[in-house]
């Protein structure tokens, strides 16, 4: 059996495709172009099908996950609820507390979202430490997610290349990824490759046979403005965009992330334009923050960089939440972030789809003040409908709403 690249080329519409096609009321015939060509990719959880990329909507990420500091399923299996209730449309479980394995099976379980972890994490913990780790370990621990149904990993590529165009680099922050600096700080201690690159032909065949999306990790994301899209960040690009060649000559479905992190505003475009005219695959984008400085309130920060990435090319975001750079997040929180990732992805496709239709179709309702409808039409339905009037004017104007004064005056010149 081919894989979901390999069945597009022949023509054929993978079932997978089609289902996440039919969600967002898509003809998937258009669509097998784009799996075959790699410019999309899709994601087959358990119980969902979510097409990233070409010719799809803008997807979010939500991350949840126990840390080292505080480890409670309950909190993370809620926090996936309110990711799944409020519109995410994948889930990455990040944890290194607890039993990592028995959390991980419990969100499969819990969530129809697709799920992607990185596997390093878990090499880290189970191994006793970076010193310890081998790559035979990694490599097995990357074989057992697979195996038990996630649906993509990110596997950080870093290579000593990377790593050399870092050290020549006057960073304030250094690498702040989490798996890039766990896999960067194996290859320096172990002095042996990036065991994704020694052990690549066995990462493809398991990739191949679970239908494992990879999404390449941005191991040289700034962690200030001042870093971000740096030499070394240029090095990694070049980098992650052979290496998603090599997954997709593999029938494999990659995922590049780039231009994550702290990024000047500026700097964004510029950013997403340079993957987007090298290479045709989805561009998953965490944050951006376009400032260091909304510490508490780095949801704002990441939307507004979000908004710009997307509406340059991006197409994959990965929500932050209030907690961003201060702990782990409430469930509050990631609700919090979510939906304003939400916001900064659709301001974004309606310049990448190029499409205002949604919008117009909550002005009509807002025109005829009519709520029904704007709150089945809103982000947030559920954060509008406590807050709205059940008819005619709100509030704010009063006897004086500008919407019903123009109509009535309008009215009487017909
Ligand atoms: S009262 Fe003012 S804010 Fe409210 S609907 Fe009318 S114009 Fe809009």
């Amino acid at each position: 059996m081919g894989t979901i690249i390999e069945d597009a080329t022949e023509g054929k519409v993978p079932p997978a495709l089609k289902a996440a096609a039919e969600r967002e009321g898509l003809d998937p015939d258009p669509l097998i172009h784009h799996i075959a060509h790699g410019s999309a990719t899709v994601m087959v959880g358990g119980k969902r099908a979510v097409g990233i990329g070409k010719g799809f909507s803008a997807k979010v990420n939500v991350n949840i996950g126990t840390s080292t500091v505080r480890s409670d399923l309950a909190a993370e299996l809620a926090k996936a609820a309110v990711a799944e209730r409020y519109g995410a449309d994948t889930l990455t479980d990040l944890s290194m507390g607890g039993n990592i394995r028995e959390i991980r099976a419990a969100i499969l379980k819990e969530t129809a979202l697709p799920l992607t972890t990185v596997p390093i994490y878990q090499a880290v913990v189970d191994a006793g430490g970076i010193d310890c780790l081998d790559g035979d370990f990694i490599l097995d621990t990357f074989r057992s997610h697979a195996a038990e149904g996630v649906s993509s990993c990110v596997l950080h590529m870093t290579d000593k290349k990377t790593l050399e165009a870092l050290g020549r680099s006057q960073r304030i922050l250094g690498v702040v990824s989490k798996g890039g600096s766990m896999t960067a700080a194996y290859m320096l201690h172990s002095g042996r490759e990036n065991p994704f690159l020694e052990y690549f032909d066995e990462v493809m065949e398991i990739a191949r046979k679970h239908e494992i999306v990879i999404s390449l990790g941005n191991t040289m994301r700034g962690g200030s403005i001042v870093d971000g899209g740096d030499a070394a960040a240029a090095v990694e690009r070049k980098q992650n965009i052979d290496i998603a060649d090599r997954c997709h000559q593999h029938g494999v479905q990659v995922i590049v992330e780039g231009c994550g992190g702290h990024l000047r505003i500026d700097r964004i475009p510029v950013c997403v334009r340079l993957y987007k005219d090298a290479s045709p695959y989805p561009l998953f984008v965490a944050g951006p923050l376009a400032t260091d400085r909304a510490v508490g309130h780095d949801e704002i920060a990441g939307s507004i960089g979000a908004a710009v990435a997307v509406s340059a090319g991006a197409d994959y975001l990965c929500a932050i939440t209030p907690a961003e750079h201060i702990g782990l997040p409430t469930g509050e929180e990631v609700k919090e972030g979510l939906i304003a990732f939400k916001i900064a992805a659709h301001i974004g496709d309606t310049v990448r789809l190029g499409s205002d239709d949604l919008d117009a179709a909550l002005s009509a309702c807002r025109a005829e003040l009519d709520w029904k409808g704007q709150i089945e039409q809103a982000i947030d339905p559920d954060g509008l409908s406590a807050r709205v009037p059940d008819a005619g004017p709100c509030s704010m104007c009063g006897d004086y709403c500008a919407i019903k004064i123009m109509r009535e005056y309008l009215s009487r010149n017909d």
